[in-house]
């Protein structure tokens, strides 16, 4: 029996528009199943696909959550001998099998046509410098437990970036902060690093220099996916502010203002290396590297802003008449993102680290004198993303935050909309 979370009862209820005592009905036609919500909207499930997303026990197994049919023993052509609707969902009578969909994976699931607003998608806030007046900010005390942990990784999903106050300033509880997301990863610049500008590695965040707005490793296949960092200390001396810059902003309003600008920076890849260390040597796989703007495929939505000029490789187009027009791009972008609008000045101090998602926001800072140093550590897109799903699931988006305790374990069901 599938129990509907209360965000998806909910919109259930508005997309279906009809008593709860009726049922959708249900027709076959030649390769497909259709399901009438009400008078207005229907929703045309190939045969295939259900057959083949079925999540009875033995299709699917139900720990594992992985498919156990076999796919390719399904014949093409094949047609349900019945189907229809029944309270928990659309019952469908196969050859010697029955499916059963529950109706709100069904409406979640329709891709002809999609319901937008039955997709669980996070709330983006789209910001610029007058984020100052309110940063998203979480206590270290917070922290440390789930439902803080989980207010940490939401301002994170939803600005990009986020302060934790209250925290010790060593490098041990900065290293445990880092590990509430999830696994530090290691790179050619340690795993978790504490350093100061003595140019320890060949690159320019080691050394006093500003630098402009730019994501990290868009030398990497895989750019990290957060980054935390910690001023532990700035003494004899002054400057060394940090700059963030909201780069799905910026982007929004390039596409707006010039929409063949963005649209070259959409399809244009970038090579990019990382190379001042003589014993390592990184670049992206493929070698011509990603557009600084990376969309998903299903949705168009922007996904990814990769952006440093300063480790851009040479450009070797397949077509020479882009060249202007990237170089007429990219200005446009840098006047975009170093616009007195876009840019959001900090001044961090000991006891305050910041997370920022480095697919979204740009960061930068100004140059200091004197001793910095600095600790921090990178965070793998796939574990932020993965700690997030699970703390959504538990706290069902705050809903029930304040009640929650936290060893509620929350069992994944086999009709979860990300399986
Ligand atoms: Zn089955």
């Amino acid at each position: 029996m599938l129990t509907l979370r209360p965000l998806f009862r909910h919109r259930l209820t508005r997309l279906l528009h009809s008593h709860s005592s009726d049922l959708p009905i249900v027709s076959l036609h030649e390769h497909k199943v259709a399901i009438g919500w009400n008078t207005q909207t229907l929703s045309k499930f190939h045969n295939i696909w259900l057959r083949d997303h079925c999540r009875c026990p033995s299709c699917f197994h139900p720990i594992t959550k992985q498919r156990l049919l076999n796919t390719f023993s399904i014949p093409p052509d094949i047609k349900p001998v019945s189907a229809r609707p029944v309270q928990d969902g659309l019952e469908v009578v196969w050859d010697g099998h029955t499916s059963l969909y529950p109706w709100s994976w069904l409406q979640t699931m329709s891709y002809d046509p999609k319901f937008p607003q039955m997709q669980q998608k996070s709330e983006k806030t789209l910001w610029g410098a007058k984020i100052h007046q309110r940063p998203p900010m979480v206590h270290y005390d917070q922290v440390m437990s789930d439902g803080g942990l989980y207010k940490w990784l939401t301002n994170i999903d939803q600005f990009g970036f986020c302060f934790v106050s209250g925290v010790p300033a060593t490098t041990e509880a900065t290293e445990e902060l880092s590990k509430r997301i999830g696994f530090i990863r290691e790179t050619q610049y340690g795993k978790f690093w504490d350093f100061t500008s003595d140019l320890a590695k060949g690159d320019t965040a080691y050394t006093t220099l500003a630098l402009g707005a730019h994501t990290d490793n868009t030398y990497f296949t895989d750019p990290c996916g957060l980054q935390l960092f910690h001023l532990l200390s700035h003494t004899e001396g002054s400057g060394g502010a940090t700059l963030l810059v909201d780069g799905f902003s910026v982007a929004a309003k390039l596409k707006q203002q010039h929409p063949d600008a963005y649209d070259v920076l959409s399809r244009l890849p970038v090579p990019a290396h990382a190379a001042g260390e003589a014993s390592s040597f990184y670049r992206p796989s493929p070698g011509c590297g990603y557009p600084v703007l990376q969309h998903d495929a299903n949705s168009g939505d922007l996904s990814t802003v990769r952006w440093n000029n300063d480790d851009r490789s040479v450009m070797s187009p397949s077509d020479p008449a882009i060249v202007d027009q990237w170089y007429n791009a990219i200005r446009l972008w840098n006047q975009f993102l170093t616009s007195a609008d876009a840019e959001y000045w900090v001044q961090l101090t000991p006891g305050t680290a910041v997370v920022v998602d480095n697919h979204r926001v740009l960061h930068g800072r100004s140059a200091f004198t004197g001793r910095r140093r600095m600790c921090g550590a990178y965070i793998g897109v796939d574990e932020y993303r993965s700690k997030l799903a699970v703390l959504t699931d538990k706290f069902d988006r705050g809903a029930n935050s304040e009640t929650s305790s936290a060893d509620v374990v929350v069992e994944r069901s086999v009709w979860h909309p990300a399986l």
